[in-house]
């Protein structure tokens, strides 16, 4: 038996109930077999595969909180600590009742490769509630952030652990939940990203995720002779990175046609006016379906099926295992040639394995979303200079590393004769760095 599939084996086993994870690690190890046979016997000596996949730390922790109507509310809390061989953890916090620590440690674990993509000094990890944010007012979510913050502060610095937003984390959870670490630790630091602008935060990275996926789909269809100008693109989600990925579409002359939330998804064959889910979205935290209330000739569907529309290219950016086998034989089957994910794992294994098989270029999370996370570092590096850089200047370095991801993750696939397998070129360009930096620090 290789040491890829016995350390898998060892991941199901020890960590039963954990489908998603289980399935992160299957997708890095099965690409990573051409790199892990040619090093096996010093990998095996060095258990460098186990500790890979072992998390350094887990949090779990209670989260009392007092909701509106003087109820004692409970919920749970974590931070996965994953990996901090390049750099202090940095990763997103998710409130979503999904949320259990398999979610998480997929997340973290996929987040230790992403960072190191970006070839910015940072490790791996990911926290986050089952508590959802949806229906509760702002005191509510104030009360709740608080109660967070008070235990998870014990475990984080801006030297040593680095949380952002993820789905259900935007602004307002962020604002909070600084307020209440500055109020216990009595440090004004970069110990959160996504902050305000007035108060430590970068420009453009409520943009970046979106932007980035743009970014790294323009420079990927250059490289292939080709253009996003003028293709029909379907997107998932209606949440920060769906509305900035729309965003950019826009701007470089492609026309987007849907957006969707976990109810359903609108149509708009004249393409989407994102000021109008703006609104909806962002000032009124709203559902996607009462954009058709404002644009009459526009379709709302209820339900699952955005991937049967047809379209040139797809950009999952709602959740994981969004698009499944079905989805990728409708996307095929209607002429979609691309698919870039916006979400982490948005595309199960076998989906992915026939979008590659049919000839649709496919360029996974791990690369693709890494824009979000490369612009945190941007404003870890500003909070701890005391400065603060133009919007022009942020996004610059944003378009040149994910330019950059693009090349490294090409480059990588081509040195294993993999051309064009992007999954496997991110994955392979995220590990050789990280394994450079294990073997150098000894058994820890
Ligand atoms: P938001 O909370 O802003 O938006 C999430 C969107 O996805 C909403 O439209 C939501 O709909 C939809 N969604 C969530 N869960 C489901 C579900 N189970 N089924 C269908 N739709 C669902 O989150 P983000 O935009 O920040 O995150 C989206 C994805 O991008 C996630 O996978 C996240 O991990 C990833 N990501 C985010 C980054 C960031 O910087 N924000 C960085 C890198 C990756 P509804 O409102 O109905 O729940």
């Amino acid at each position: 038996m290789s040491y890829a599939s016995e350390v898998y084996d060892r991941v199901v086993a020890k960590n039963p109930s954990e489908p998603e994870f289980h399935q992160a690690v299957k997708e890095v190890l099965n690409t990573l077999s051409v790199v892990i046979d040619a090093h096996e016997e010093e990998y095996r000596e060095m258990a460098l595969l186990e500790r890979l996949t072992e998390p350094e730390r887990i949090i779990a922790f209670r989260v009392p909180w007092v909701d509106d109507h003087g109820k004692v509310q409970v919920n749970k809390g974590y931070r996965v600590q994953f990996n901090s061989a390049i750099g202090p953890y940095k990763g997103g916090l998710r409130f979503h009742p999904s949320v259990n620590q398999g979610i998480l440690k997929f997340l973290g674990f996929e987040q230790i490769f992403k960072n190191s993509l970006t070839g910015l000094p940072i490790g791996g990890g990911k926290g986050g509630s089952d508590f959802d944010p949806k229906g509760k007012s702002d005191n509510e979510v104030m009360h709740f952030c608080q109660s967070f913050m008070t235990e998870l502060c014990k475990y984080i610095g801006a030297d040593q652990d680095v949380p952002a937003g993820d789905i259900g984390v935007g602004g307002r959870e962020i604002g909070y939940l600084y307020g209440q670490y500055k109020r216990i630790k009595g440090l004004y630091e970069g110990v959160l990203t996504g902050k305000g602008l007035t108060w430590g935060g970068s420009l453009i990275r409520t943009q970046a995720t979106g932007y980035g996926l743009v970014y790294i789909l323009d420079e990927m269809l250059k490289q292939n002779n080709n253009t996003l100008a003028g293709k029909n693109v379907c997107i998932s989600g209606s949440g920060n990175v769906a509305i900035y990925a729309c965003e950019k579409c826009q701007q470089l002359g492609a026309k987007v046609i849907s957006l969707s939330d976990s109810n359903g998804y609108v149509y708009d064959a004249k393409g989407i006016q994102l000021d109008i889910v703006k609104d909806i979205k962002e000032v009124r935290r709203g559902r996607i379906k009462e954009y058709v209330k404002a644009v009459p000739t526009a379709e709302y569907t209820e339900g699952r099926g955005v991937w049967n529309i047809k379209c040139d290219i797809a950009l999952p950016c709602a959740t994981q295992n969004e698009l499944q086998l079905e989805d990728a034989k409708a996307l095929v089957a209607n002429g979609c040639k691309v698919v870039a994910e916006g979400a982490n794992m948005p595309t199960t294994i076998e989906a992915t394995d026939y979008l590659q098989k049919n000839n649709v270029m496919f360029m996974p999370g791990k690369a693709a979303n890494a824009g979000g996370v490369a612009t945190s570092a941007l404003e870890m590096a500003q909070n701890s200079q005391r400065l603060s850089w133009t919007a022009q200047e942020v996004d610059a370095k944003l378009k040149q590393i994910m330019i950059d991801i693009y090349a490294k993750t090409a480059d990588a696939a081509k040195r294993y004769n993999m051309e064009n397998n992007y999954v496997a070129g991110a994955n392979i360009a995220g590990f050789e760095k990280v394994v450079d930096a294990m073997k150098a620090q000894g058994i820890v």
